[in-house]
């Protein structure tokens, strides 16, 4: 049972701030999980916390079934990857990744085969002799996985640990580590300010804001059915867009153009009892339609090529908004009619931002 289970987690370094405000949620045996969140929101405290780095203010934290509030790091099993992975710079990249197992005295055939079958998973073989100064920043960045993964713990933590390579290598190095992970299933906890990251490497993603958890599920279920407007706009870019909209007798309005909403929502906004809503609507469900009075005229802003798409942005609203278009012909000032996907539309409420659908 390596699981992990955070039971009203809070911590405060001092009266003022909370920086983690009650975490409740548990990572399985097994599962690979995506702590997610803007700079400064609190991933790397909770998994120090994990680790046994940091402290617990008030709360439970329970590992494999036992509350380890006050279990010292090196009783916790676990292996973590940091961003600023330091390799011992005067020892060879054997020497580095077999440092641990040394010292807890793993006998020496067992360490010989751990290695070997590290060395061949990262694709470090015939490298084993180096110093790290001789290593690129990806074969380094291998050599620290190779390093925690040796130990085979039971719990595996890596905080942003792909944040100082070029683009291509993180992406390379990203789908390693998914197969790594398929490979060993051990229980693992990946912290990341990238949202497509967590896409990518979350079996469930906790997303997390000023230390307080905004939803944790699956990556689709985040995507799709965002419990709140910071989710919504997080997650996906561009982003998200969310535009104020009036509701007048059971029905939400933009300016003076009723927009069509599927069954469901139908029902929840005829039950609403405010004057506005926000109505949120992903850039990619956004179509350029003809001239038609169920469409949405717009005036275009600004066009950013992506290559395959184009972002074209409008202002509704009071605030600027964007779609993407297959159309690589639409240009600045162009006056076009949109309509909106009705099945992607999300509602939510004015006030406490949350999504209609999640709260009924
Ligand atoms: P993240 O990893 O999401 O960027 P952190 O967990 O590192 O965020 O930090 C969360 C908050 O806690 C930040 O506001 C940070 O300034 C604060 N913090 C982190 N460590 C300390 C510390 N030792 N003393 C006081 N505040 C800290
Ligand atoms: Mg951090």
């Amino acid at each position: 049972m390596k699981e992990i289970i955070f039971d009203g987690v809070s911590k405060s370094y001092d009266k003022e701030t909370t920086v983690l405000d009650n975490l409740n949620f548990k990572i399985n045996e097994g599962e690979r999980l995506v702590l997610l969140g803007p700079s400064g929101c609190g991933k790397s405290t909770t998994l120090r916390i994990i680790a046994g780095l940091s402290s617990i203010t008030s709360g439970k934290l329970i590992l494999g079934g036992e509350v380890a509030n006050d279990l010292e790091p090196k009783d916790r099993n676990i292996s973590m990857v940091f961003q600023n992975y330091a390799l011992y710079p005067h020892m060879s990249v054997r020497e580095n990744i077999c440092y641990a197992l040394k010292i807890n005295k793993v006998p020496q055939d067992e360490i010989e085969k751990r290695l070997k079958d590290v060395l061949t998973t990262l694709k470090l073989e015939g490298l084993e002799d180096r110093k790290p100064k001789d290593l690129s920043g990806g074969q380094r960045q291998r050599v620290a996985l190779a390093r925690a993964l040796v130990k085979q713990s039971d719990y595996f933590l890596l905080d942003e640990p792909l944040s100082n390579l070029d683009a291509q290598l993180r992406l390379h190095a990203r789908k390693e580590l998914v197969k790594l992970h398929e490979k060993y299933k051990m229980t693992l906890v990946y912290v990341t300010h990238d949202q497509v990251e967590a896409m990518t490497i979350g079996e469930r993603i906790v997303l997390l804001n000023k230390g307080k958890i905004q939803m944790a599920d699956s990556p689709n279920n985040i995507y799709n059915h965002p419990r709140n407007v910071f989710t919504a706009t997080f997650i996906g870019s561009p982003s998200m867009n969310i535009i104020k909209s009036k509701v007048l007798d059971g029905k939400v309005y933009i300016g003076d153009h009723q927009v069509m909403l599927p069954e469901n929502l139908q029902k929840l906004i005829s039950e609403y009892e405010k004057g506005n809503v926000y109505l949120g609507i992903r850039p990619e469900y956004i179509d350029v339609a003809h001239e038609d009075k169920d469409n949405i005229e717009i005036n275009v802003n600004f066009v950013e090529d992506y290559g395959n798409k184009l972002g074209v942005y409008f202002d509704l609203e009071g605030s600027e908004h964007v779609l993407l278009s297959d159309d690589k012909n639409i240009k600045n000032g162009d006056k076009l009619f949109i309509k909106f996907d009705r099945e992607k539309i999300c509602l939510f409420d004015i006030d406490t931002e949350e999504n209609l659908e999640v709260l009924n």
